[in-house]
């Protein structure tokens, strides 16, 4: 079940990075708790998940309640980035409104246990 978590969340780590990139970070998506910049910024939320999330915070040591929740921070966060761009997850074909209906259920297979 992590390892299906973890796949999962890389996804959303690559969109919510691409994203991230659009807003041109001086810190280039690391998020740094000890600058200003980060506290003010209006992606901060997202940039703080993006670091909690990543590769070097151990993910496989985590729990599956901690990796749930950051699924489910992932699921409403890329969701929000569909709905801006109009996008409607139960006709659309793209990879980011696929994974949304994934994600869904595998969020809902873990609250299932
Ligand atoms: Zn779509």
């Amino acid at each position: 079940m992590q390892e299906r978590i973890i796949a999962m969340l890389e996804f959303a780590r690559q969109l919510v990075r691409a994203e991230m990139e659009r807003f041109e970070c001086p810190h280039d998506g690391e998020y740094d708790g000890g600058d200003n910049v980060c506290k003010e910024c209006i992606d901060g939320p997202e940039c703080q998940w993006l670091y909690a999330t990543d590769t070097v915070a151990a993910l496989e040591s985590r729990s599956i309640d901690q990796l749930s929740e950051a699924l489910e921070f992932a699921i409403i966060s890329v969701a929000a980035n569909a709905i801006e761009k109009e996008h409607n997850p139960q006709t659309c074909r793209c990879p980011v409104c696929g994974w949304l209906i994934q994600a869904e259920a595998l969020q809902a297979e873990i609250q299932g246990h």
